[in-house]
């Protein structure tokens, strides 16, 4: 009896501390269980097209960068509750965030490591930046648009990242004075690979483009460039993606 009356208020303090707890973490992360559920949705639609990508199974690195980044931040606030969905989102100036499940099997076909030097074309939102820069040591990343680039620039500084170098300019010719890259990843679909970007891949080095007209299916292509320079190819996904644009 007496230990009865003594444990109830232990018990009910200890739940409140739970309750309190837990009421915090949600607070500082409200979009925790929809991060969660969406990496459940992109874990599926690797084991879906691995036939077609190869990698039916995203690495580690990759997934735990995807549960990090807080992709409410990148998209505009009218879409903030369409921010975990597994689909593209307008950004403003005809462009868009890419689908999650695309960011995450770039980066994963990129198959980076921890001192690697990443070129990004396409900064956008900034969201892909975030993720390499959870990935490597340093990110490159370019964005013709000026606006874009200057918000995406000032929410990446905003959000402490500190491994992210942005530029505004055409990023057809690359950024030579960072080259050369380990990876190269390209946001936005080109008719032809730009040759600029071949020339500052390293030896080793791995390239994520999708390559065809606006108007015609595009593929993603996974370019190797070999010790001798040469460079293979491979076909993967059928994919949509903006432009990449040319300055004049
Ligand atoms: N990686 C982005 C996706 C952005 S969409 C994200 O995570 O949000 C593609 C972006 O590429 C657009 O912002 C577009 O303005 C930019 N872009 C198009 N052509 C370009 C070029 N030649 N050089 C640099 N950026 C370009």
């Amino acid at each position: 009896m007496t230990s009865e009356i003594k444990r109830r208020p232990v018990l009910r303090t200890l739940g409140l501390i739970a309750a309190l707890a837990g009421g915090g973490a949600q607070a500082q992360d409200p979009y925790a269980r929809e991060r969660a559920a969406l990496l459940q949705e992109i874990a599926a639609m690797a084991r879906d097209t691995g036939a077609e990508t190869g990698r039916p199974v995203f690495g580690a690195r990759v997934m735990a960068a995807m549960a990090k980044v807080p992709r409410h931040r990148f998209v505009p606030a009218l879409y903030g509750s369409m921010a975990y969905a597994n689909r593209p989102l307008p950004i403003g100036h005809g462009q868009t965030i890419s689908q999650p499940y695309i960011v995450a099997l770039m980066t994963d076909l990129l198959d980076l490591k921890p001192g690697d030097a990443v070129l990004e074309i396409g900064t956008g939102s900034g969201y892909q930046a975030a993720v390499l820069a959870e990935l490597v040591d340093r990110v490159y990343s370019i964005e013709i648009i000026e606006p874009v680039g200057k918000d995406s620039a000032a929410l990446l500084r905003q959000l402490g990242y500190k491994n992210i170098e942005t530029r505004i300019g055409d990023g057809y010719n690359g950024w030579l004075e960072r080259s050369p890259f380990d990876a190269i990843i390209v946001t936005a679909a080109a008719p032809q690979v730009p040759p600029a970007l071949v020339a500052q891949l390293k030896p080793g080095g791995r390239m994520v483009i999708p390559v065809g007209r606006e108007s015609d299916v595009q593929f993603l292509h996974v370019m190797v460039k070999q010790a001798d320079g040469s460079i293979s190819t491979q076909r993967s996904l059928p994919v949509r993606f903006v432009p990449l644009t040319r300055n004049k």
